[in-house]
């Protein structure tokens, strides 16, 4: 019989824990010939989320769990769920039901007509006109500058073959951009579509420094666009620069030497001071990252595992 592992990434959680694990056994119970393991990675939740994990364990030996050694951030959580998978295939999925655990059927369904991985597209999306707009033009953006094709409000809940998961834990980069390599590692994919519902309880975990961070990240790990950015900018603007310096050593000849002009002089400087900041940022983002991953630490500790002892 293939086993097929549930990994959720869990901060905070306690509150829909219950609610999860209830469908999850609902699911599951409706499928015939496979093993299903829960493997919940506790991301240094600071309320009851890991008390009830083991409460879980204690009477269902399907449920494993892993207590990572702090808040490490979902991206990092699930590489932890994937490299302690057992499974000959996983589902990623959050622990808020946004994911509707029903879907399960028919991924798997598609996983055994040969598909590997098996990705969710969410059909509405909560937030006000404003956000809406801001991730249409940031997929927009990172479509532009990346050669690999990101899907645009596909999320993490999706099956993937044990050949993709073996490749996902292959990649040991820190600041994970998890979108990006899915659609790196290639293999079969197959899109199915899913409306979101809303959070059963428990508030978004994400804060907007995070979000920003993951946005740049997943511009920065998947394309060296913006390096190239700064370096046109700078020949467009040195090109202007020299073509205004014949029109004054001209004016020179014809009208002799000249006083005014301090506001243009002014606004010149500040206008290239700014934009060898901006590329310097550019450089910056880069190299710390760089200094991140050189450092070669491990992705995340460990804390606890379930079956330590087993
Ligand atoms: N999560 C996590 N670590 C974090 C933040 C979130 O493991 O630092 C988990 C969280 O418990 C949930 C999933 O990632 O299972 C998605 O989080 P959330 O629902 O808060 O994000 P949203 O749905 O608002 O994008
Ligand atoms: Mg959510």
């Amino acid at each position: 019989m293939k086993l097929i592992t549930i990994i959720i990434p869990c901060y905070n959680e306690e509150d829909v824990l219950p609610a999860l694990y209830q469908q999850l056994n609902e699911v599951t119970q409706s499928i015939d010939n496979y093993k299903f393991e829960y493997l919940f990675v506790n991301d240094g939740s600071k309320d009851m989320t890991l008390d009830t994990l083991r409460v879980y364990k204690e009477q269902d030996a399907r449920v494993r769990y892993i207590d990572l050694s702090r808040n490490f951030g979902k991206e990092i959580g699930m590489l932890a769920g994937m490299d302690y998978a057992a499974g000959d295939a996983v589902i990623v999925m959050d622990a808020d039901l946004q994911h509707p655990p029903n879907k399960i059927i028919e991924m798997i369904d598609w996983w055994e007509k040969g598909y590997d991985d098996v990705y969710t597209v969410r059909l509405n999306r909560e937030g006000s006109f404003l956000t809406k707009a801001t991730s249409t033009l940031y997929y927009w953006l990172v479509q532009k500058m990346t050669e690999e094709k990101v899907y645009p409000n596909s999320g993490d809940f999706r099956l993937l073959d044990r050949k993709c998961v073996d490749a996902l834990t292959s990649m040991r980069e820190i600041e994970r951009y998890t979108k990006g390599m899915y659609s790196w590692i290639g293999f079969k994919k197959k899109e199915l579509t899913y409306t979101e519902e809303k959070r059963v309880a428990g508030e978004t975990k994400w804060q907007l420094s995070q979000l920003v961070k993951l946005a740049v990240d997943g511009i920065t790990s998947y394309s060296t666009v913006p390096l190239r950015i700064s370096s046109i900018i700078g020949i467009v603007i040195s090109l202007i620069a020299f073509v205004f310096l014949l029109i004054e050593i001209i004016k020179i000849f014809i009208q002799g030497p000249q006083v005014a002009g301090y506001g243009t002089l002014l606004v010149g400087i500040l206008f290239m001071g700014g934009i060898q900041l901006i590329s310097l940022g550019i450089i910056g983002e880069y190299l710390s990252r760089i200094f991140v991953e050189t450092k070669d630490r491990p992705p995340y500790l460990i804390n606890e595992i379930s079956d330590e002892d087993d």
